[in-house]
């Protein structure tokens, strides 16, 4: 077990995690300014609450993760000073809309109707005074703080650190969100349906990336117009790129 001491994730959970309180139903983000801040009000509990260390999410200076969650895009309203807010890349899948003057992140949008995560934002709960928000339940794109300056050498010792805190590190996103996008992507193309009118074929179920690739290569193959030219990576990889930009 690599040794964890003085290993820093993020603030929120650096001195223990805050337990979700089951009857939250939101608060009020504020940016880091001192003088007219950004209000975002989020009128929901939210969810897929994680640590995350891909280079896009917006970190608390000196922080290694971010720590954000997903929430119903109808429950987030700016309540003040909304003209200070810019998108951070408006080409970006998740268009981060950050206060000019700070910095801070106060929500990330999807527009793209046809994405699994659309009608979903990103918010930082921390960013809120309330307390009872939902609990951050593992961690996300962990390989890619090396990408933000993290010697690989302190790899082991973020992991174990990760594990003791009970947030499971993955490389990409938790196995629900994983399938969410698998399930949206089978289902525009319309694996599902026939999947479900064919017998499994156990040489291709060893692994859940084989299958992905094995199925799209059938689909792809069953349908009109030829596949792109293979890119580099896995399917999931590229797929990730594809929806969240970069390592998010
Ligand atoms: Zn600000
Ligand atoms: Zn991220």
């Amino acid at each position: 077990m690599a040794n964890t001491d003085g290993v820093l994730i993020h603030p929120a959970v650096d001195n223990g995690i805050r337990q979700t309180d089951p009857n939250f139903s939101g608060g009020v983000l504020s940016c880091l300014c001192s003088s007219n801040p950004v209000k975002v009000r989020v009128g929901a509990q939210t969810a897929h609450n994680h640590v995350c260390g891909c280079t896009k999410c917006w970190k608390p200076e000196g922080a290694v993760f971010s720590q954000i969650a997903v929430v119903s895009r109808d429950a987030v309203e700016v309540l003040e000073n909304g003209d200070k807010l810019e998108i951070v890349n408006a080409e970006a899948p998740i268009q981060r809309h950050r206060c000019r003057d700070c910095g801070v992140h106060m929500y990330g949008r999807i527009e793209n109707t046809g994405h699994p995560f659309y009608g979903l934002d990103f918010v930082h709960t921390e960013l809120s005074p309330e307390e009872g928000w939902s609990a951050p339940e593992f961690a996300a794109f962990v390989s890619s703080v090396i990408e933000s300056g993290v010697d690989p050498s302190r790899m082991d010792g973020i992991r174990a650190r990760l594990r003791e805190l009970g947030l499971h590190p993955y490389d990409t996103l938790s196995p629900p969100l994983m399938d969410a996008i698998a399930a949206h992507v089978a289902k525009t193309s319309g694996v599902t349906s026939r999947a479900a009118a064919q017998e499994e074929k156990p040489d291709t179920r060893h692994d859940g990336q084989a299958t992905a690739e094995s199925e799209s290569r059938e689909t792809a193959s069953a349908s009109a117009p030829p596949p792109p030219p293979a890119a580099s990576g896995s399917i999931i990889g590229r797929l990730l790129n594809r929806l969240l930009g970069g390592s998010r």
